[in-house]
């Protein structure tokens, strides 16, 4: 099982805060890329999941639609792209609840798949699944098992669908997948790290996993996106490494894998037989 998503925000909407004033001043590029990756997606007949800020559904209806009407999955991505760690429980409702109205109201669906920023639901922040729970979603896909300078759950187990058990709620995970690279686990299909690695080891990597859950945005693939001077080189290195072959090596990668999107991966897994991971004690 192979599933395709996109976290649907600007270019930048990044791991580094940006103040929100100033986010309108910048050039929008969300809709440089997308209906390229639309028209592509079509030509292979994949729908994907596109995880979507309540920001961009209200400035940018049309983007929403345009991705709705194409068949995909609309999800949530939060509000405004803050994370999970940076809000209170009480905080993260109130931007919940804000991005699914906007979103719904554009889309007139109910939402219900759910990803954090920058993964970021860990130990400290899994209060969060029964705030998810309340407000309808029934699968997270927030889950980085293992380490990450933002976010990370290496204390999760393995990188497979399961059922998450904390405090009576029973929520449907969907986390990112890894493989094991010099001993460590690594995640490899999405954003930075599908830029980082060369196509020929995602690809070996991709034929030995029997799950694999991916994560792009539409700047992975632009490679004229203006470049923010103050980020540190490391930040620079993981934001801007490699933008200019993303696009080819995604188009190989859409080309030698099947393909499907969160709704459909969820209608086919046994839950029933899926491993509970309980949260109550850790
Ligand atoms: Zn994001």
């Amino acid at each position: 099982m192979n599933i395709l998503t996109f976290d649907v925000e600007e270019w930048y909407h990044f791991d580094i805060y940006s103040p929100e004033d100033k986010w309108l001043s910048y050039p929008p590029r969300i809709n440089l890329y997308l209906p390229k990756v639309l028209d592509l997606l079509d030509e292979k007949g994949i729908r994907a999941t596109f995880f979507c800020l309540g920001w961009i559904a209200r400035t940018y209806p049309g983007v929403l639609k345009q991705i709705h009407e194409r068949g995909h999955e609309i999800a949530c991505h939060t509000d405004k792209h803050l994370f999970v760690n940076q809000m209170t429980p009480e905080f993260f409702s109130r931007d919940l609840k804000c991005a699914l109205a906007s979103i719904e109201d554009v889309i007139g669906e109910k939402v219900r798949s759910f990803r954090a920023p920058a993964f970021s639901i860990n130990e400290q922040t899994k209060w969060a699944f029964e705030i998810l729970a309340e407000n309808g979603i029934e699968t997270d896909c927030s889950i980085f098992p293992t380490t990450r300078s933002f976010g990370g759950f290496p204390s999760f187990g393995k990188a497979e669908p399961c059922r998450i058990d904390y405090r009576g709620v029973r929520i449907q995970e969907l986390p990112i997948h890894t493989a094991s690279i010099l001993g460590k686990e690594m995640v490899y299909c999405g954003g930075g790290y599908f830029r980082l690695f060369p196509y020929w080891l995602i690809r070996y990597f991709l034929r030995n996993a029997d799950y694999a859950m991916t994560y792009f945005h539409m700047r992975d693939f632009d490679h004229e996106q203006p470049r923010f001077d103050y980020l540190s080189l490391m930040r620079k290195f993981k934001s801007y490494y490699g933008l200019k072959h993303s696009y080819g090596k995604f188009l190989r990668l859409l080309n030698d894998f099947e393909w499907e999107n969160v709704h459909t991966a969820v209608t086919k897994i046994n839950w029933e037989k899926a491993r509970i991971v309980n949260l109550n004690g850790k």
